[in-house]
């Protein structure tokens, strides 16, 4: 067939598209030879009882579909972070609870706020379900002005710590935005929230317009599982679960319920490898300090670094032609930042000597 101009000429059907810029999701390049420090991926292995519920996984299960509620992974949830069954819903990622929670709750004429440096998924859903919105610039600190969200709104969207800064905010701020937009809803995006970030959690007490989600994809290891949830009061769930159950009934399949529920199980080991990654964070961040990098204080599994002198987009280059994945934006105000997850101690090391080297040579 010939091809020429069907690229070029729009068909007549073409006005009838729901047509979206689609988020960009970082490399995931096939060379395993990589060190691969683009996607805030956990360095270390999901909890051995997720190997050993694969491992004896029954196949036969498979004919039959999953249970739509979610009942085991939605209980064990609950258990761990000290609310109802009915205050917890699950999804496929947290991207998938975050997408949800936008068409469900950001339903309004008035614009959603959220910063303007944060999680870039936040427009790409909100332009894919039409909702009006509004960045808010963050300070040059790459902090949030809770002045900004004290107006009117049709939600409020806060990824705490935020993406891609690694910036924390104060309980005492998240409670004050929370308070004072008891007409909206607030979403606490807590992806990071294991690494040394403080959870909204306890504000559930307080507050029926809240709601919170996390992930397995970074402190529990099994970004290759998808799984994610929000915990909020039993109506805000209730609303979540009659719009997934309008999409699709069976979001969460077999083995993705089984392993989530033996990651939950073992406390120690979520404990272990999220204090380990703390440990190398806080030892790289010197690292890259004495090399004459500027960081913000992250408290999540990445870090967020620009060099004083050598523009990142080099770095990048460089690190890239030696097998070293980072991640960088070509975006305003962060064009000269890298963002570079935390790995092992080992590959960490690599990193830091093949900086050490480069840089001497700049
Ligand atoms: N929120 C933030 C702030 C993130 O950085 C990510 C990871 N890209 C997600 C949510 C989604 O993660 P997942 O869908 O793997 O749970």
């Amino acid at each position: 067939m010939d091809n020429t101009n069907v690229a070029a000429k729009a068909a007549p059907w073409e006005k009838n598209i729901r047509k979206v810029v689609p988020y960009v999701a970082g490399e995931q390049p096939k060379n395993q030879n990589v060190i691969k420090l683009n996607t805030n991926e956990c360095p270390y292995p999901p909890a051995p009882g997720v190997k050993a519920v694969l491992n004896g996984f029954d196949h036969d299960i498979l004919r039959k579909y999953p249970d739509p509620n979610v009942s085991d992974l939605v209980d064990i949830l609950a258990k761990r972070y000290g609310v109802d069954s009915s205050q917890v819903f699950v999804g496929v990622g947290s991207d998938d609870v975050l997408a949800m929670s936008f068409i469900t709750f950001f339903n309004s004429d008035k614009p959603v706020l959220f910063p303007d440096i944060t999680y870039s998924f936040y427009d790409v859903w909100a332009d894919l379900y039409r909702i009006p919105y509004e960045t808010q610039p963050l300070d040059e600190n790459f902090c949030i002005r809770k002045e900004d969200y004290f107006k009117e709104n049709g939600g409020i969207i806060i990824a705490n710590p935020n993406a891609p800064t690694g910036v924390s905010m104060e309980m005492s701020v998240i409670d004050e935005i929370v308070s004072k937009n008891q007409d909206s809803i607030v979403i606490i995006d807590e992806a990071y929230v294991d690494f040394g970030g403080e959870t909204a959690i306890p504000l559930l007490k307080k507050y029926d317009n809240l709601l919170i989600v996390q992930t397995f994809s970074k402190s529990r290891s099994m970004a290759g599982m998808r799984i994610g949830f929000a915990i909020g009061n039993p109506k805000l769930i209730s609303y979540l679960n009659d719009v997934k159950f309008s999409f699709n009934s069976y979001t969460m399949n077999a083995t993705a319920i089984v392993a989530g529920v033996a990651s939950v199980e073992d406390e120690e080991y979520f404990k272990n490898i999220t204090s380990k990654v703390i440990a190398t964070r806080e030892r790289t961040k010197k690292e890259l300090k004495r090399l004459g990098f500027v960081l913000t204080d992250s408290k999540t599994n990445f870090i967020f670094a620009a060099h004083k002198t050598v523009p990142a987009q080099e770095i990048f280059d460089a690190l890239r032609e030696n097998q070293i994945y980072v991640r960088h934006w070509n975006k305003d105000r962060i064009s000269n930042y890298l963002r570079i997850s935390i790995g092992t101690d080992e590959e960490m090391d690599t990193v830091i000597s093949f900086l050490e080297k480069y840089l001497a040579g700049k």
